[in-house]
């Protein structure tokens, strides 16, 4: 792979001796060449490790052992290994994150070259790190910060961690599930994400609080496994909870 240095001025030197432990994924809202001149701007006061053209050339911003700018601030995070660091605060997450930025806007498709560089520099950054290939630690930028949509609408996640593992892709089953009726209800007993489809690809609808009485329709045994549980619920409104997060 070709790496081209694009050093940018936007990071802090170090870690805090904390370790990178996953990657997050980003889309540029631009093009590789205007996030280029953005991550060289000091105005800008934010980076990434890496950028991934949709030609899939790969621009290196910051090192690795350095803590890029890309995902520090904190709201309603659905992801798993967040580290908190009160009831209310967070450790910065750029200081145990590398961050991947991709050319291309929310709605754009990726391009297979895109997804080929994207999985060959996450399968590197795995294997470098020693960052396990999966959901809770290939992550979403919208994960951590829950008011962007970041990465966006297109990205299938599982494919890239599919690529990077060298394994083969499956299309993704749950976009068209087998529902199966059963009216009920459960309460949450995490913060529990409303979904559009039984799978964290994309942005969640909604956030329930923990201790919510929640309706359902009936429920698929095809969503995306989560910790080995691939049981979603639907709703009425046709959106989806993961069956771990209630009893
Ligand atoms: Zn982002």
């Amino acid at each position: 792979m070709t790496i081209t240095k694009v050093p940018s001025p936007n990071y802090s030197e170090g870690r805090m001796n904390y370790t990178p432990i996953a990657i997050v994924v980003h889309i540029m809202e631009g093009s590789l060449e205007g996030t280029d001149s953005w991550f060289s701007s000091t105005i800008s006061k934010v980076s990434a490790h890496y950028g991934i053209g949709k030609n899939g050339d790969v621009h290196q911003y910051v090192d690795e052992a350095n803590t890029a700018w890309h995902a520090g601030r904190v709201n309603a995070p659905s992801w798993s290994l967040i580290k908190p660091a009160s009831n209310v605060m967070y450790i910065n997450p750029n200081l145990y994150t590398l961050g991947i930025e991709h050319e291309g806007k929310e709605d754009t498709d990726w391009t297979d070259e895109m997804y080929q560089s994207s999985s060959s520099m996450i399968k590197q950054l795995s294997s470098k790190w020693n960052i396990p290939l999966d959901r809770n630690h290939i992550i979403g930028h919208h994960e951590i910060y829950s008011l962007k949509t970041c990465p966006g609408n297109k990205v299938d996640l599982n494919k890239l961690i599919a690529l990077a593992s060298g394994a083969p892709v499956q299309p993704v089953a749950s976009n068209n599930p087998l529902k199966i009726l059963q009216i009920g209800n459960a309460t949450s007993i995490v913060r529990l994400n409303i979904r559009q489809s039984p799978n964290r690809n994309q942005p969640a609808v909604s956030t329930k609080d923990t201790g919510m009485r929640l309706a359902y329709d009936g429920f698929t045994t095809q969503g995306e496994s989560v910790n080995g549980n691939s049981k979603w619920f639907y709703t009425t409104e046709g959106n989806w909870f993961w069956s771990g997060g209630v009893k």
